[in-house]
């Protein structure tokens, strides 16, 4: 069947991006099927260092054809700065499709995004101010804008003069700002019109007929489970939903389509922005572990932000898998734990009543947690040259095992470093099954 969704199952940058790209050369279609340009997925490969946010993970492959299903938030110039940026690096112009019924990032989806993150002072929720929860606000609301209504000079002018006058209300109001003019909106939105244009279709009959023709579709997930808003740490959450379930809903494809459910799991834990983050680490400890991390130290791709650091969070991880639904795991930054001497592993949270849980809970419990530790030999090794799981240190093979049988899921693919080569992959790992 030729389905498989690459989700990640904690706070996002689990190195997603990496195993996209990787899955992506067996691939037909790679599938972005929610949110927008609020998160970065770094890819490293025979073309240079990228930190893609819209744009499918697919795009580096000649022969995939890279989709924005209707459940994506559209930044038509976002959309456009980073094809320029790929074009100007010497790779080849990607195959792009987006779907006519995908809502568009409007001007003050941003500029609401920054007011309410500077209304909240220190109580912010982190925003990278790419205006996500101002959008799909309107989307539910039933104020957001499609697409194909940029073409209609009449009916983008009732939208935006609709949407304009609640807004203008607020702005003035609550965040003591000038006033939006409909006119000067509507302008900017038919010159962005014109560049989406050339990639619109309807993208649900595309990946229909393409899944008549046994078409290998690869379904790109962003952030990560703790992140959905009905699952995860809410309102620390995000305002799509990351799931593979929801994959089918974003995408527009049958949901029993959806064979492999690959989660993508980092070997400690980082969170960008703010909410309840159990084994998170501080000072010189964290700073350690930031600076070994990913490819170049853990700093948002996106934003540049410093990442906050933890420990690996068996009972998060665990649930981000089950949420999920995951069949395989992917254990990433293996590699970034080869100069510690113990390596703590939280097997349970400790709640405020002093009793110990593995199941993942509600926030408002999640904030009064401890973490509850078990120390795993650390291996003292650089093990970015592994090529197969036999070639791991006896130290990391345990680490391992002890996070499959945790998690419940196999771990069926191991990340030892952010370029596409340093990657280990174990008997049974499979895609399109
Ligand atoms: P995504 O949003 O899930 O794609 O993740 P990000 O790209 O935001 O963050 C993952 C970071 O880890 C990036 O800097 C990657 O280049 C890097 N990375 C991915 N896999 C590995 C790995 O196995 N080892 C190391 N050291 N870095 C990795």
């Amino acid at each position: 069947m030729p389905v498989t969704a690459v989700v990640g199952a904690n706070w996002g940058d689990e190195g997603k991006g990496k195993m996209t790209d990787y899955f992506a050369k067996k691939s037909d279609i790679v599938v972005r099927f929610q949110g927008g340009n609020n998160a970065g997925h770094t890819i490293i490969n025979d073309f240079g260092k990228f930190a893609l946010h819209l744009l499918p993970s697919g795009v580096f492959y000649d022969h995939v054809t890279n989709v924005l299903g209707p459940g994506v938030a559209l930044n038509i110039k976002s959309f456009a700065q980073e094809l320029e940026i790929l074009i100007s690096n010497k790779v080849p112009e990607p195959k792009i499709l987006v779907s006519d019924r995908a809502q568009v990032v409007m001007p003050y989806h941003l500029l609401f995004d920054a007011c309410e993150e500077e209304r909240l002072k220190e109580k912010k929720f982190g925003s990278t101010k790419s205006g996500i929860a101002p959008f799909y606000s309107d989307k539910y609301l039933k104020t957001g804008i499609e697409v194909s209504q940029l073409y209609d000079r009449k009916n983008l002018s009732d939208a935006v003069k609709k949407a304009v006058e609640i807004k203008n209300i607020v702005l003035k109001n609550l965040y003591g700002k000038e006033p939006l003019e409909a006119e000067e909106i509507i302008e900017e939105m038919e010159k962005q019109a014109k560049t989406i244009r050339p990639f619109l279709c309807d993208t649900t009959i595309y990946l229909r007929d393409s899944l008549e023709k046994n078409k290998k579709i690869l379904l790109e997930g962003q952030l990560g489970t703790l992140r959905d808003p009905d699952h995860g740490i809410y309102p620390y959450s995000t305002s799509s939903s990351p799931l593979a379930g929801f994959a089918a809903v974003g995408a527009g494809i049958p949901p029993y389509r959806i064979k492999e459910v690959i989660a993508v799991v980092k070997a400690y834990s980082t969170c960008v922005g703010s909410g309840p983050f159990v084994t998170e680490i501080f000072g010189d400890e964290a700073e350690e572990l930031r600076k070994r991390g990913g490819d170049a130290g853990e700093y948002g791709a996106t934003t540049g932000r410093p990442r906050r650091m933890g420990w690996f969070d068996c009972v998060a991880t665990r649930y981000g898998c089950m949420v999920q639904g995951a069949t395989q795991a992917v254990l990433t930054n293996l590699d970034v734990l080869g100069y510690l001497e113990k390596i703590p592993l939280c097997s349970a949270y400790e709640t405020e009543n002093g009793s110990k849980i593995k199941n993942f809970p509600t926030t408002t419990v999640l904030q009064n947690c401890l973490p509850v530790y078990e120390y795993m030999e650390g291996w003292k090794k650089d093990v970015s040259k592994a090529g197969k799981f036999t070639d791991l240190p006896d130290e990391a093979k345990k680490y391992l095992e002890r996070i499959e049988k945790e998690i419940k899921v196999p771990v069926s693919w191991i990340s030892v470093g952010p370029r596409r080569a340093e990657l280990i992959k174990r008997d049974g790992a499979r895609i399109f099954s």
